[in-house]
């Protein structure tokens, strides 16, 4: 018998033919997320369920499900489940969800406290920190889990700039871009051998003595970073196809291949590859815009063009309009995704999801805040943006625009949360739940006969 309760008044997502089909009353599961994920999950619900309202009128409505994951599942499940089976399952069956932040354990310690992130070398009955008694054994990353249970390859993070929003940049607007990373292998694989095991000397013994490689020093540890043609393929054609529905006007892709020749030059390879076999008449790469069309781009085509990492930095600062889709390798895309949106205001309105083939998971892309939980006061904006990226992969666009309208116009009127009102003159600081309310409160309404 599962933990969670099905909605009676929902129905399921459907997938056919490589296309969602979206009933009118979708079950959407969800969890908040440990730390502040209450607060931001309490204001999202209030804004994306108005913003269907007022789109609607009824006519649609989502029947949201809630799932258990990290603290919520430690209370539900035993007492050292952070990931069930059956919250995995869930999202399988569902096919599209949302999701808050969770505690992720880093350093060597051996416990930790899921409420505030302590981490504690024993198991105390609460915590030293926060007095909480949800502490549990380390784990691995539940986001980490997630994705890989659901085979969800794509990390898909849209960057743009929101007026008003106070960012470290001279012109934030040039800024558009929507970064697909690649989510499941590369040094993500958890390929790793700890300096001075048997397991890492074996290794070491075998890149040196029989493979014939210097390893600089020996009292290395050691890492594996596997990139497929299968992995890199997917999800290169994944952004193509994007850029192609959305018609974005380039394709980037992004690597180290100068160095990491048969891994990030290989993903370069393998991506011109897709998009030369798969998208022959859509697609102009760079070389054949000068070779062929003499450096003018031709008409409804979408440019594919590679760029290396460390430069992509610099050209993001620099000339950010020549950019739009890009599609990279994971450690790179990790990096990359929280440089580009600190440039237009930060993580507190970035937004992301998660996406494998037909199955899709949408959440906040900065942490569960440790320092703020319980205190109706941190930003709520990225979980919103999400539940906006939701919305339109449900194919709920009216819904979408609305609720970007009320962002917009809240932020513009200067009626912001801590993290915007410390940096602006003249604001008003609003609470997490009032920044929710005052989004609703300037939506505004379209009649839309869906
Ligand atoms: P964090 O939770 O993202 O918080 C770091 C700082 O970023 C906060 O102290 C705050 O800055 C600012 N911030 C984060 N979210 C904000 C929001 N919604 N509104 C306004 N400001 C916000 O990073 P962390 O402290 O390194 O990580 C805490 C826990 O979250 C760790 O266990 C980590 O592993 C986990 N984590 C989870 C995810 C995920 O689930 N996707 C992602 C990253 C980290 P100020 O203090 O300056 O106000």
């Amino acid at each position: 018998m599962a933990k969670y309760s099905v909605p009676k008044n929902g129905a399921k997502i459907g997938y056919q033919n490589g296309k969602l089909t979206v009933p009118d009353n979708p079950i959407i599961p969800f969890f908040p997320g440990d730390g502040t994920g209450p607060d931001i999950w309490k204001a999202t619900k209030v804004v994306l369920d108005a913003a269907v309202e007022k789109a609607y009128k009824g006519k649609r409505k989502i029947a949201w499900m809630e799932v258990f994951a990290g603290l919520t599942a430690l209370q539900h499940y035993d007492k050292d489940t952070v990931l069930p089976e059956e919250t995995v399952a869930s999202f399988k069956e569902y096919r599209v969800g949302l999701k808050g932040p969770l505690t992720t354990p880093a350093g060597s310690f051996k416990f930790v406290c899921l409420v505030c992130a302590a981490e504690l070398m024993d198991r105390p009955a609460s915590c030293p920190k926060c007095k909480s008694e949800w502490i549990t054994p380390r784990f691995r990353s539940v986001n980490v889990g997630l994705r890989q249970k659901l085979d969800l390859y794509a990390c898909v993070r849209p960057v743009r700039w929101f007026k008003g929003v106070p960012c470290p940049v001279k012109a934030p607007e040039k800024l558009d871009i929507v970064i697909f990373r690649e989510n499941t292998e590369d040094i993500y694989a958890g390929i790793e051998f700890e300096q001075g095991t048997k397991e890492c000397r074996e290794v070491y013994d075998f890149i040196t003595q029989k493979m014939g490689k210097k390893v600089p020093f020996p009292d290395s540890g050691l890492g594996i970073k596997p990139i497929s043609k299968t992995g890199s393929q997917r999800l290169i054609r994944m952004a193509i196809a994007y850029a192609i529905a959305h018609q974005k006007p380039s394709v980037t892709i992004v690597h180290k291949g100068n160095i990491q020749k048969f891994t990030e030059g290989a993903f370069r390879d393998w991506g011109y590859e897709v998009a030369k076999t798969e998208f022959r008449d859509r697609i102009v790469t760079e070389a054949e815009l000068w070779d062929q069309h003499g450096g003018k781009m031709p008409a409804g085509k979408v440019l594919i063009k590679d760029r290396i990492a460390d430069q992509t930095f610099q050209q993001l600062l620099l000339r950010p309009d020549e950019y739009s889709v890009l599609a990279t390798t994971n450690l790179n895309g990790d990096y990359l995704s929280d440089a580009a949106v600190a440039q237009v205001g930060g993580l507190g309105i970035g937004p992301g999801a998660n996406i494998g083939d037909g199955v899709a998971i949408f959440e906040a892309t900065h942490g569960t805040a440790p320092k703020y939980t319980g205190k109706d006061m941190v930003n709520p904006g990225s979980l919103i943006l999400s539940g906006v990226m939701m919305l339109e992969h449900l194919g709920w666009q009216e819904a979408a625009d609305l609720v970007v309208k009320g962002l917009e116009a809240t932020i513009q009127a200067k009626t912001v949360t801590y993290d915007f009102e410390r940096q602006m003159t003249g604001a008003t600081k609003l609470k997490c739940s009032e920044f929710g309310a005052a989004i609703v409160k300037n939506m505004g309404s379209v009649a839309v006969a869906a």
